[in-house]
Protein backbone atom coordinates (compact mmCIF):
# COMPACT_ATOMS: atom_id res chain seq x y z
CA UNK A 1 0.00 0.00 0.00
CA UNK A 2 1.00 3.55 -1.24
CA UNK A 3 1.58 5.44 2.79
CA UNK A 4 2.11 8.55 1.54
CA UNK A 5 -1.79 8.72 0.99
CA UNK A 6 -2.19 8.34 4.57
CA UNK A 7 0.06 10.90 5.18
CA UNK A 8 -2.75 13.66 3.92
CA UNK A 9 -6.05 12.74 6.09
CA UNK A 10 -9.03 12.69 3.77
CA UNK A 11 -12.17 13.56 5.20
CA UNK A 12 -14.78 11.15 6.63
CA UNK A 13 -17.85 11.05 4.69
CA UNK A 14 -21.34 10.65 6.54
CA UNK A 15 -24.13 8.77 5.57
CA UNK A 16 -27.52 9.26 6.46
CA UNK A 17 -28.29 5.66 6.44
CA UNK A 18 -30.43 4.11 10.29
CA UNK A 19 -27.49 3.35 12.04
CA UNK A 20 -30.00 0.50 14.07
CA UNK A 21 -31.09 -0.92 10.72
CA UNK A 22 -27.08 -0.74 9.60
CA UNK A 23 -26.54 -2.61 12.75
CA UNK A 24 -29.30 -5.38 11.71
CA UNK A 25 -27.44 -6.10 8.80
CA UNK A 26 -23.89 -6.14 10.04
CA UNK A 27 -25.47 -8.57 12.66
CA UNK A 28 -26.83 -10.97 9.61
CA UNK A 29 -23.71 -10.53 7.27
CA UNK A 30 -21.79 -11.72 10.26
CA UNK A 31 -23.37 -14.95 10.59
CA UNK A 32 -23.53 -15.66 6.69
CA UNK A 33 -20.19 -14.61 5.99
CA UNK A 34 -18.77 -16.38 9.53
CA UNK A 35 -17.09 -13.13 10.69
CA UNK A 36 -15.90 -11.36 14.17
CA UNK A 37 -15.82 -7.69 14.68
CA UNK A 38 -12.76 -6.46 16.50
CA UNK A 39 -12.32 -2.79 17.82
CA UNK A 40 -10.31 -0.92 19.01
CA UNK A 41 -10.86 1.32 21.81
CA UNK A 42 -10.49 4.46 19.89
CA UNK A 43 -13.04 3.75 17.50
CA UNK A 44 -16.93 5.17 17.44
CA UNK A 45 -18.88 3.87 20.84
CA UNK A 46 -21.15 2.46 18.17
CA UNK A 47 -18.71 0.17 16.77
CA UNK A 48 -17.31 -0.64 19.48
CA UNK A 49 -20.71 -1.81 20.71
CA UNK A 50 -21.66 -4.05 17.42
CA UNK A 51 -18.45 -5.57 18.33
CA UNK A 52 -17.29 -9.43 19.30
CA UNK A 53 -13.78 -8.31 20.85
CA UNK A 54 -12.79 -4.66 21.93
CA UNK A 55 -9.14 -3.17 23.42
CA UNK A 56 -6.15 -2.27 23.26
CA UNK A 57 -3.89 -2.84 20.08
CA UNK A 58 -2.01 -6.03 22.66
CA UNK A 59 -5.50 -6.97 23.62
CA UNK A 60 -7.03 -7.20 20.15
CA UNK A 61 -3.23 -8.94 18.37
CA UNK A 62 -4.16 -11.54 20.75
CA UNK A 63 -7.87 -12.15 19.96
CA UNK A 64 -6.87 -12.45 16.60
CA UNK A 65 -5.47 -15.41 17.46
CA UNK A 66 -8.19 -16.61 19.16
CA UNK A 67 -10.84 -16.14 16.53
CA UNK A 68 -12.96 -19.20 15.56
CA UNK A 69 -14.48 -17.46 12.69
CA UNK A 70 -12.89 -17.45 9.45
CA UNK A 71 -12.65 -13.89 8.72
CA UNK A 72 -11.81 -11.00 10.98
CA UNK A 73 -12.88 -7.40 10.35
CA UNK A 74 -11.06 -5.00 11.71
CA UNK A 75 -12.07 -1.68 12.99
CA UNK A 76 -8.71 0.16 14.05
CA UNK A 77 -6.08 1.51 11.42
CA UNK A 78 -3.90 0.03 8.78
CA UNK A 79 -1.22 -1.34 11.53
CA UNK A 80 -3.16 -3.29 13.89
CA UNK A 81 -5.07 -4.91 10.40
CA UNK A 82 -1.39 -5.62 9.53
CA UNK A 83 -0.71 -7.27 12.48
CA UNK A 84 -4.19 -9.36 13.18
CA UNK A 85 -3.48 -10.78 9.46
CA UNK A 86 0.39 -11.51 10.52
CA UNK A 87 -0.87 -13.16 13.61
CA UNK A 88 -3.81 -15.25 11.95
CA UNK A 89 -2.10 -15.92 8.08
CA UNK A 90 -4.99 -18.31 7.56
CA UNK A 91 -8.08 -16.13 8.07
CA UNK A 92 -9.27 -13.36 6.09
CA UNK A 93 -8.69 -9.63 7.24
CA UNK A 94 -11.17 -6.99 6.03
CA UNK A 95 -10.69 -3.46 7.33
CA UNK A 96 -13.25 -1.12 6.40
CA UNK A 97 -11.39 1.55 5.45
CA UNK A 98 -7.79 0.82 4.23
CA UNK A 99 -6.87 4.41 4.70
CA UNK A 100 -7.11 4.69 8.11
CA UNK A 101 -3.86 5.14 8.95
CA UNK A 102 -1.67 6.43 11.87
CA UNK A 103 0.09 9.44 12.29
CA UNK A 104 2.80 7.61 14.37
CA UNK A 105 3.53 5.09 12.02
CA UNK A 106 3.86 7.12 9.20
CA UNK A 107 6.60 9.56 11.39
CA UNK A 108 8.71 5.87 11.05
CA UNK A 109 9.71 4.94 7.17
CA UNK A 110 10.96 1.32 6.42
CA UNK A 111 14.02 2.65 4.34
CA UNK A 112 14.94 6.13 6.73
CA UNK A 113 14.98 3.22 9.47
CA UNK A 114 17.02 0.80 7.54
CA UNK A 115 19.10 3.94 6.79
CA UNK A 116 19.86 5.01 10.56
CA UNK A 117 20.65 1.97 12.10
CA UNK A 118 23.09 0.74 9.13
CA UNK A 119 24.57 4.33 10.76
CA UNK A 120 24.27 3.45 14.14
CA UNK A 121 25.98 0.48 13.05
CA UNK A 122 28.78 1.80 11.00
CA UNK A 123 29.43 3.93 14.12
CA UNK A 124 30.35 1.55 16.22
CA UNK A 125 26.67 1.09 18.72
CA UNK A 126 25.37 -2.74 19.27
CA UNK A 127 21.59 -2.29 20.17
CA UNK A 128 18.52 -4.04 19.95
CA UNK A 129 15.41 -1.86 18.18
CA UNK A 130 12.34 -2.05 20.26
CA UNK A 131 9.57 -0.72 18.20
CA UNK A 132 6.02 0.19 19.72
CA UNK A 133 3.65 -1.92 17.93
CA UNK A 134 2.25 1.53 15.88
CA UNK A 135 4.34 0.49 13.04
CA UNK A 136 3.78 -0.22 9.76
CA UNK A 137 4.76 -4.28 9.34
CA UNK A 138 7.78 -3.50 7.43
CA UNK A 139 9.35 -1.46 10.53
CA UNK A 140 8.14 -4.68 12.55
CA UNK A 141 10.25 -6.74 9.80
CA UNK A 142 13.43 -4.32 10.90
CA UNK A 143 12.87 -4.66 14.64
CA UNK A 144 14.17 -7.24 17.51
CA UNK A 145 11.22 -6.50 19.90
CA UNK A 146 7.33 -4.85 19.72
CA UNK A 147 5.98 -3.61 22.69
CA UNK A 148 2.86 -1.93 23.10
CA UNK A 149 1.56 0.64 25.95
CA UNK A 150 0.61 -2.97 28.17
CA UNK A 151 3.54 -4.41 28.09
CA UNK A 152 6.37 -2.29 26.97
CA UNK A 153 8.41 -2.43 30.54
CA UNK A 154 8.04 -6.32 30.77
CA UNK A 155 9.88 -6.61 27.19
CA UNK A 156 12.93 -4.23 27.49
CA UNK A 157 13.50 -6.41 30.69
CA UNK A 158 14.12 -9.45 28.12
CA UNK A 159 16.77 -6.86 26.26
CA UNK A 160 20.25 -8.16 27.44
CA UNK A 161 21.98 -5.42 29.42
CA UNK A 162 24.81 -4.75 27.55
CA UNK A 163 22.94 -4.20 24.13
CA UNK A 164 22.25 0.00 23.47
CA UNK A 165 18.12 0.41 22.75
CA UNK A 166 17.02 2.10 19.93
CA UNK A 167 13.01 2.53 20.62
CA UNK A 168 10.70 4.03 17.76
CA UNK A 169 8.80 5.39 16.95
CA UNK A 170 7.61 7.45 19.96
CA UNK A 171 9.59 9.93 21.38
CA UNK A 172 7.78 10.46 24.21
CA UNK A 173 6.85 6.65 25.03
CA UNK A 174 10.42 6.40 24.76
CA UNK A 175 11.04 8.44 26.98
CA UNK A 176 8.46 7.86 29.44
CA UNK A 177 9.91 4.01 29.05
CA UNK A 178 13.42 4.92 29.88
CA UNK A 179 12.82 7.20 32.82
CA UNK A 180 10.41 4.17 34.50
CA UNK A 181 13.12 1.12 33.48
CA UNK A 182 16.14 2.99 34.18
CA UNK A 183 17.51 2.07 30.23
CA UNK A 184 18.93 4.43 28.24
CA UNK A 185 17.43 4.80 24.64
CA UNK A 186 18.38 6.37 21.34
CA UNK A 187 14.86 8.04 20.24
CA UNK A 188 13.26 8.16 17.18
CA UNK A 189 12.02 11.71 16.82
CA UNK A 190 8.44 10.25 15.93
CA UNK A 191 5.01 11.34 17.96
CA UNK A 192 1.03 11.09 17.51
CA UNK A 193 -0.79 13.86 16.31
CA UNK A 194 -3.66 13.21 18.69
CA UNK A 195 -1.31 12.95 21.73
CA UNK A 196 1.20 15.41 20.95
CA UNK A 197 -1.74 18.18 20.97
CA UNK A 198 -3.07 18.89 24.49
CA UNK A 199 -3.05 21.79 25.92
CA UNK A 200 -1.71 22.15 29.20
CA UNK A 201 -2.75 24.99 29.71
CA UNK A 202 -6.61 23.83 29.23
CA UNK A 203 -5.62 20.58 31.24
CA UNK A 204 -4.19 22.37 34.47
CA UNK A 205 -7.56 25.56 34.14
CA UNK A 206 -9.55 22.09 33.75
CA UNK A 207 -7.70 20.62 36.95
CA UNK A 208 -8.30 23.97 38.63
CA UNK A 209 -12.10 23.86 37.45
CA UNK A 210 -12.44 20.66 39.24
CA UNK A 211 -10.88 20.52 42.27
CA UNK A 212 -10.36 16.52 43.29
CA UNK A 213 -10.18 15.39 39.90
CA UNK A 214 -7.71 12.76 38.28
CA UNK A 215 -5.63 13.47 35.41
CA UNK A 216 -4.62 10.35 33.72
CA UNK A 217 -2.89 10.22 30.58
CA UNK A 218 -1.56 8.07 27.34
CA UNK A 219 2.46 7.71 27.72
CA UNK A 220 2.02 8.56 24.10
CA UNK A 221 1.35 12.01 25.56
CA UNK A 222 4.50 14.44 25.62
CA UNK A 223 6.21 15.30 29.34
CA UNK A 224 4.97 18.03 30.17
CA UNK A 225 1.22 16.53 30.39
CA UNK A 226 3.02 13.59 31.78
CA UNK A 227 4.66 15.63 34.19
CA UNK A 228 0.93 16.77 35.96
CA UNK A 229 -0.59 13.45 35.27
CA UNK A 230 -2.02 11.35 38.55
CA UNK A 231 -1.98 7.80 36.58
CA UNK A 232 -0.03 7.24 33.39
CA UNK A 233 -1.26 4.24 31.26
CA UNK A 234 -2.44 2.35 28.57
CA UNK A 235 -6.00 1.88 27.63
CA UNK A 236 -6.50 -1.26 29.36
CA UNK A 237 -4.74 -0.07 31.93
CA UNK A 238 -7.24 3.10 32.31
CA UNK A 239 -9.84 0.89 32.52
CA UNK A 240 -8.79 -1.59 35.30
CA UNK A 241 -7.60 1.95 37.04
CA UNK A 242 -11.07 3.98 37.15
CA UNK A 243 -12.71 0.33 37.80
CA UNK A 244 -10.52 0.43 41.27
CA UNK A 245 -12.89 3.45 42.49
CA UNK A 246 -16.06 2.96 43.84
CA UNK A 247 -17.23 6.10 44.92
CA UNK A 248 -17.82 8.59 42.44
CA UNK A 249 -14.67 10.81 40.91
CA UNK A 250 -14.28 12.59 38.34
CA UNK A 251 -11.64 11.61 36.00
CA UNK A 252 -9.38 14.31 33.31
CA UNK A 253 -8.77 11.83 30.26
CA UNK A 254 -5.81 12.48 27.89
CA UNK A 255 -6.19 9.97 25.23
CA UNK A 256 -8.25 9.60 21.86
CA UNK A 257 -11.94 11.09 23.15
CA UNK A 258 -13.71 7.75 22.40
CA UNK A 259 -11.88 5.80 24.69
CA UNK A 260 -14.22 7.43 27.43
CA UNK A 261 -16.90 5.40 26.01
CA UNK A 262 -15.22 1.86 27.51
CA UNK A 263 -14.30 3.71 30.73
CA UNK A 264 -17.91 4.84 31.01
CA UNK A 265 -19.63 1.31 30.40
CA UNK A 266 -17.17 -0.21 32.84
CA UNK A 267 -17.59 2.21 35.45
CA UNK A 268 -20.70 4.73 35.15
CA UNK A 269 -20.43 5.86 38.62
CA UNK A 270 -17.59 8.51 37.61
CA UNK A 271 -17.68 11.45 35.30
CA UNK A 272 -14.83 11.84 32.55
CA UNK A 273 -13.93 14.77 30.96
CA UNK A 274 -12.15 14.65 27.78
CA UNK A 275 -8.62 17.12 27.85
CA UNK A 276 -8.67 19.62 25.24
CA UNK A 277 -6.27 19.52 22.67
CA UNK A 278 -5.21 22.36 20.28
CA UNK A 279 -6.09 22.16 16.51
CA UNK A 280 -2.88 21.71 14.26
CA UNK A 281 -4.80 23.72 11.21
CA UNK A 282 -5.93 26.64 13.35
CA UNK A 283 -4.11 26.68 16.73
CA UNK A 284 -7.59 26.57 18.62
CA UNK A 285 -8.62 24.59 21.15
CA UNK A 286 -10.86 21.76 20.48
CA UNK A 287 -13.41 20.51 23.28
CA UNK A 288 -11.75 16.97 22.63
CA UNK A 289 -9.51 15.05 20.78
CA UNK A 290 -10.17 12.49 18.13
CA UNK A 291 -7.86 10.56 15.59
CA UNK A 292 -9.09 11.35 12.15
CA UNK A 293 -8.33 7.81 10.92
CA UNK A 294 -9.74 6.00 13.60
CA UNK A 295 -12.73 8.07 12.78
CA UNK A 296 -12.26 6.70 9.22
CA UNK A 297 -14.12 3.61 10.49
CA UNK A 298 -17.80 3.84 10.23
CA UNK A 299 -21.00 1.34 10.67
CA UNK A 300 -21.61 1.58 6.68
CA UNK A 301 -17.96 0.72 5.60
CA UNK A 302 -18.24 -2.23 8.33
CA UNK A 303 -21.24 -3.46 6.36
CA UNK A 304 -20.17 -2.55 2.93
CA UNK A 305 -16.54 -4.31 3.36
CA UNK A 306 -18.72 -7.45 4.99
CA UNK A 307 -21.06 -7.68 2.51
CA UNK A 308 -18.49 -6.99 -0.83
CA UNK A 309 -15.45 -9.18 1.15
CA UNK A 310 -12.81 -6.36 0.66
CA UNK A 311 -11.39 -4.47 1.24
CA UNK A 312 -9.04 -7.26 2.55
CA UNK A 313 -4.99 -6.81 3.91
CA UNK A 314 -3.17 -9.43 2.28
CA UNK A 315 -0.11 -11.19 3.10
CA UNK A 316 3.12 -9.71 1.82
CA UNK A 317 6.49 -10.98 1.59
CA UNK A 318 8.01 -8.61 4.92
CA UNK A 319 5.20 -10.38 7.16
CA UNK A 320 7.06 -13.40 7.63
CA UNK A 321 10.07 -11.79 9.86
CA UNK A 322 7.56 -9.32 11.01
CA UNK A 323 5.47 -12.37 11.81
CA UNK A 324 8.55 -13.72 13.90
CA UNK A 325 8.73 -10.51 15.99
CA UNK A 326 5.51 -10.09 16.70
CA UNK A 327 5.41 -13.85 18.17
CA UNK A 328 8.17 -13.65 20.18
CA UNK A 329 7.01 -10.29 21.72
CA UNK A 330 3.16 -10.45 21.75
CA UNK A 331 2.61 -14.40 22.36
CA UNK A 332 5.54 -15.67 24.62
S1 LIG B 1 -4.46 8.08 18.06
FE1 LIG B 1 -2.37 8.55 17.25
S2 LIG B 1 -1.24 6.64 17.50
FE2 LIG B 1 -3.44 6.12 17.67
S3 LIG B 1 -4.05 5.59 15.57
FE3 LIG B 1 -4.50 7.77 15.82
S4 LIG B 1 -2.66 8.78 15.01
FE4 LIG B 1 -2.07 6.66 15.41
Amino acid sequence: MDLTILNAVAPVETYDEDPLDLMDEIDELKKSKDAAILAHFYVDGDLQDIADYTGDSLKLARDATQVPNSTIVFCGVHFMGESAKILSPSKKVLMPDLQAGCSLAESCPADKLAAYQADLRAKGHDFQTVAYINTTAAVKSLCDWIVTSGNAREIIDRVPADKEILFVPDQHLGRYLSSVTGRPMILWPGSCMVHEVFSIQDLLRAKRNNPGSIVMAHPECPANVLDVSDFIGGTEKMRKYVASFAEKKTFLVATEANMIHPLAKLAPQHEYIPVPGIMASTGETCACNRCPHMARNTLQKVRDCLRDGRPEITWQPYFAQAQEVLQRSLLQ
